[in-house]
């Protein structure tokens, strides 16, 4: 069976949901979402060029002074979609998933009492990380990435945004930044060696190594001279990162970093109030920057600072959970009129999960959000926080046709089958690159070309 269609028509989707437009969606926004029944999806070469219900692609196509596009989908080679549910593929815009080593061991101990500073202060937490990454090859960091990157596709992650950051030093940072580099390239031929599309941020402050140990601000010094010129001159990420947290980098040290990486020429991100209300939340709105991430303790002037500047609150449910944390009130941040984009922080330490399904249980569960806002959070306002929602994050015309089926017969499911994973086929760019192998007995494909 082909994989690969240059031009076919999806069709027999029981309900297909999709945010709309190339902007986030902020506030009330986050809920309004085309929902189609008995819907069907024509791609040509890797792009959606209609959607809509079968029943009018069906009247279009009797109709002689019907568009010729909207014929040509009629005609199309068709794809039975079995009755399932259709939406975009999820868009995971906060992970660090090129890292070496695992720190089991810390879990445990958090869960004896041992507080996160306190790990960070005893020299453990990230620097562990920055330890076993630094040991390692970039092949070694590339078989990492590629393992981690297939588990999220097959819990229909189709986009990803990757960070640096267990290097620390100049090396080790850019290693990070060639392995996504690499496992890019490996998406130039689909669906062989697929894996999500990867978006790279530079995290080289997410703490202070050992050689700088008491000077933060030398060190920041330090990314702007000896690391920032090369990851810009080789195009090695689109947005310069900061851990503005107490104890580790304060609130003057970012401003002053994310304000020479602004100039030269990054868009901005902040990991921001999640240990202590330390203001990055406002910093982030008085700067600008495409999102503020996790928020945990942000106050509220901050939130409203947030909705007013239109930045992305990006919310982390997965590492509150790990951490044992009070969640984000995303019900909040949207009633503010915040645009909310909600990802995993996988990462090795604070939270050791990739689980698209356990965000959706989370977020409609403990967060006060709705499934719809929550679909909106992993796709439209996803995409927006990482610069690409004119391409992917919805199901509208001229856009990646990035997909997935569902086993269920609505989106609505997604919350409801509460952390179990409804995904049954991924599409990237038009090409299905994941299929549940146990669905394979269940939906009947013969009707493929
Ligand atoms: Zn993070």
């Amino acid at each position: 069976m082909p994989s690969v269609y240059n031009r076919y028509c999806l069709h027999n989707i029981s309900e297909l949901w999709t945010p709309e437009g190339s902007l986030a969606a902020a506030g009330a926004a986050m809920a309004r979402l085309k929902k189609l029944h008995h819907a069907c999806l024509y791609v040509v070469d890797g792009r959606i060029a209609w959607v809509g219900e079968e029943s009018a692609l069906a009247a279009m196509g009797s109709d002689p002074a019907a568009n010729s596009l909207k014929r040509e989908a009629a005609l199309a080679p068709r794809i039975d979609a079995g009755e399932r549910a259709c939406v975009p593929g999820f868009v995971d815009s906060h992970t660090h998933f090129v890292f070496a080593g695992w720190r089991d061991d810390e879990f445990y101990w958090r869960t004896q009492g041992v507080p996160y500073m306190e790990i960070h202060r005893r020299g453990g937490g990230i620097l562990r990380s920055v330890e076993a990454t630094r040991a390692a090859t970039e092949g070694e960091l590339i078989d990492l990435g590629r393992a981690r990157l297939n588990r999220m596709l097959s819990l229909g992650v189709t986009t990803v945004e990757g960070k640096s950051g267990y290097g620390l030093d100049r090396d080790t940072e850019l290693r990070q930044l060639y392995a996504m580099r690499a496992l890019k390239g490996n998406n130039q031929v689909l669906p062989l060696g697929a894996v999500p599309d990867i978006v790279s941020t530079f995290l080289g402050a997410h703490s202070v190594p050992h050689e700088f140990a008491g000077r933060p601000r030398a060190f920041l010094a330090y990314l702007l001279d000896a690391v920032l010129p090369t990851v810009r001159a080789q195009n090695l990420a689109s947005f310069v990162d900061i851990f503005c947290e107490k104890g580790v980098f304060e609130l003057e040290d970012s401003r002053w970093y994310l304000e020479r990486a602004r100039a030269a020429g990054f868009a901005l991100k902040l990991h921001a109030d999640e240990v202590a209300p330390l203001g990055g939340t406002g910093l982030a709105a008085e700067l600008a920057a495409v999102s503020a991430d996790h928020l945990l303790k942000a106050s509220e002037a901050h939130i409203q600072a947030l909705a007013k500047a239109g930045t992305i609150a990006c919310l982390l449910p997965l590492t509150a959970f790990s951490l044992r944390e009070p969640y984000a009130n995303g019900r909040h941040f949207i009633d503010a009129g915040c645009a909310v984009a909600l990802a995993s922080d996988f990462n090795p330490g604070s939270c050791n999960s990739q689980s698209i399904p356990l965000i959706f249980a989370l977020a409609v569960l403990q967060m006060g959000m709705t499934v719809e806002e929550a679909l909106t959070g992993l796709t439209l306002n996803g995409a927006a926080s990482l610069k690409i929602a004119d391409r992917v994050g919805t199901l509208e015309i001229g856009k990646d046709a990035d997909f997935l089926l569902l086993d269920a017969p609505s989106p609505s499911h997604l919350a409801y089958h509460s952390g179990m994973n409804l995904v049954v086929e991924v599409y990237k760019r038009g090409a299905l690159v994941w299929k549940n192998g146990n669905a394979l007995d269940a939906a009947p494909f013969d009707s493929r070309v």
